[in-house]
């Protein structure tokens, strides 16, 4: 019985009790009172009487419409806030970067964020719900299992086909707990660290590069050194030999460090681009000047066919930087006798500026020619080295290209020649540019 009826049936009894009270009291006191007096006073109190319950049940009616109304309003709110929350926790879980996926204790699947969806490459029509739909690799179940079974985190690295080749995920699993001490489900997140493996290992590649390139030079000099300490130094010529293949290694070592310092600077962005309008034919002129003793070496000619009024945005230390890279690779890869040239044209739309440049040594076999802008790549190595090469060169070109937002491409027929061109956007010169605004490092180090 709810506790309005009880006081319902309360005053109930109190009034019969009242008018039993007031009845006994009446007759006791009045007995000669006329039978209408005595209904004109009953009458009147049983109206006060009922007037009385009346008042008071519509009083507690009201107060109850009213308590449950506000009640009505506070469900109304938590509702509405519980909406708010679980809107909020979508959003956090559609939006977020991972790929999540939680299972209950039994391995179904209860969500799948957008991020999982396209990271594990998943299809509407192969998921029915269960873990092993999400994933056939055994490291994620044994991750889930590891976490469900230990209540402790688990990590796995996980590998996906995708349409352009193998993505690399990392995942991490953690115990699910609504409330108690017991895991209720398995959250998984996976990350994907493709981009990450892949950075690593070509910085990894590149400090075995550079160990290997340093140490060539280097067990030359101690070689040498060791000769000349031997005895070597009494015999004047055989010294003197000695002496400028050391001077020549020195030199290579040099110019190893002072590209591999140049790179990683253009690569961190610290390198700053004055970009101004250059006059390309007198800085064409003056990297031609700078090559003429290789030049005379090679027997090679050069010729320079940019206008005279031929004006290019660009940084001009660094257009010549671009310049001798290409010029001196077009010589030293050059027949005896050959010819060197650079040349200018306007691109179809006027936007663009390029410049060629041509050599007639005997050109790059085909498969090579994708990777000659690879750090330390180089098609012929012993050749190259002999040449005083770093492998350096067009990598370094590469990036300062880019840097102008430009565009390298290099083209070459066997025993005909070799050309490079540079797309450079024929844009009006600003202030100042950091090679980090243009490329990300992403860019840079592929
Ligand atoms: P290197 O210091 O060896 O010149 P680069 O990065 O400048 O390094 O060039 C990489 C490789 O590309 C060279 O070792 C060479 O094999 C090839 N190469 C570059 N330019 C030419 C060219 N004009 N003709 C033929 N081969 C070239």
């Amino acid at each position: 019985m709810t506790q309005e009826k009880r006081h319902l049936i309360l005053a109930t009894i109190v009034m019969v009790l009242a008018f039993a009270g007031y009845a006994a009291v009446k007759t006791a006191l009045f007995p000669q009172m006329s039978i209408i007096t005595s209904h004109l006073i009953t009458t009147a109190v049983v109206g006060l009487m009922t007037m009385v319950i009346v008042r008071y049940v519509i009083k507690r009616q009201t107060h109850l419409l009213e308590e449950q109304a506000r009640s009505n309003e506070r469900l109304r709110e938590a509702l509405a806030a519980a909406e708010r929350n679980g809107n909020l926790l979508r959003s956090i879980v559609a939006s977020a970067d991972e790929g999540l996926v939680i299972t209950d204790r039994d391995s179904r699947v209860l969500l799948v964020n957008s991020a999982a969806w396209r990271l594990l490459e998943l299809r509407e029509q192969s998921t029915t719900g269960r873990l092993i739909d999400i994933s056939r690799d055994p490291q994620v179940h044994h991750a889930f299992a590891s976490v469900l079974e230990t209540g402790d985190r688990a990590e796995a690295r996980v590998e996906v086909w995708a349409g352009y080749g193998k993505r690399i995920l990392r995942l991490q699993a953690a115990p699910l707990r609504l409330g108690g001490s017991q895991v209720d489900g398995v959250v998984g997140a996976f990350i994907d660290i493709t981009q990450l493996e892949r950075l690593e290992r070509i910085r990894q590649e590149f400090l075995a590069n550079v160990s290997h390139e340093l140490r060539t030079p280097l067990t030359s000099i101690a070689a040498y050194i060791e000769t000349l300490l031997n005895g070597g130094i009494d015999d004047p010529d055989n010294s003197l030999r000695f002496l400028s293949t050391v001077q020549r290694n020195v030199a290579r070592m040099r110019d190893l460090v002072n590209d591999i310092s140049e790179l990683s600077a253009i690569e961190a962005g610290a390198v700053r681009l004055t970009l101004t309008q250059v006059p390309l034919r007198q800085v064409v002129e003056e990297v031609f000047a700078g090559l003429a003793p290789r030049c005379k070496k090679q027997r090679v000619r050069l010729r320079n066919e940019t206008a005279e009024a031929c004006r290019i945005t660009a940084d001009r230390r660094r257009l010549e930087q671009i310049l001798t890279n290409l010029v001196d690779n077009a010589i030293k890869f050059n027949r005896p006798d050959g010819e060197v040239v650079v040349a200018t044209a306007t691109s179809d739309d006027g936007a663009h500026l390029l410049i060629k440049v041509r050599d007639t040594g005997p050109g790059i076999p085909a498969e090579h020619l994708t990777r000659v802008f690879e750090r330390f790549y180089r098609v012929d190595k012993a050749r190259s080295r002999d040449l005083g090469g770093t492998g350096l060169g067009l990598a370094i070109v590469k990036h300062i290209v880019q840097a102008h937002k430009g565009n390298l491409t290099i083209e070459s027929v066997l025993q005909k020649g070799t050309t490079v061109r540079v797309l450079l956007p024929s844009t009006k010169p600003t202030q100042e540019v950091q090679t980090s605004d243009f490329s990300s490092q992403r860019e840079l180090l592929s």
